[in-house]
């Protein structure tokens, strides 16, 4: 989701790659959900998962963030709701690594884990 991440960050022109992007890079279901719409409808055979360093999802725990938007909302969710906070961005790629590893309708494609760096720009690859 961060707005330093962006197509021209990774050398990618319109038309190289879908884009899923959430808050934290996370596998949920619907990012899921559009990856397998990309593979199967649309024929991408690669995923990469892109987290970035200075992550506001590295920056507050789970209950910290629940009571700063509680706070500024006046009222309790109404609905169940995960922010998927992490302390660790290496750990938090490899963790969205394995959950499409091991999901049986992706687990033949190629997976690649990467960490962005907000400073100078540049991709290391995360290895399991
Ligand atoms: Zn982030």
């Amino acid at each position: 989701m961060d707005t330093r991440l962006s197509y021209r960050a990774l050398g990618l022109r319109p038309g190289d790659a879908h884009l899923v992007r959430n808050a934290g890079g996370i596998v949920t279901v619907d990012a899921l959900r559009s990856l397998l719409v990309s593979k199967y409808l649309l024929g991408t055979r690669e995923i990469m998962i892109v987290n970035h360093t200075d992550c506001g999802l590295m920056k507050a725990t789970e209950e910290e963030i629940r009571r700063r938007i509680e706070k500024q909302a006046g009222v309790p969710a109404s609905t169940p709701v995960t922010f998927h906070a992490f302390r660790d961005v290496a750990e938090n790629v490899r963790e969205q690594m394995r959950k499409l590893m091991t999901h049986s309708w992706i687990a033949d494609t190629a997976i690649r884990g990467f960490v962005f760096d907000v400073e100078d720009g540049h991709l290391r690859e995360i290895r399991l």
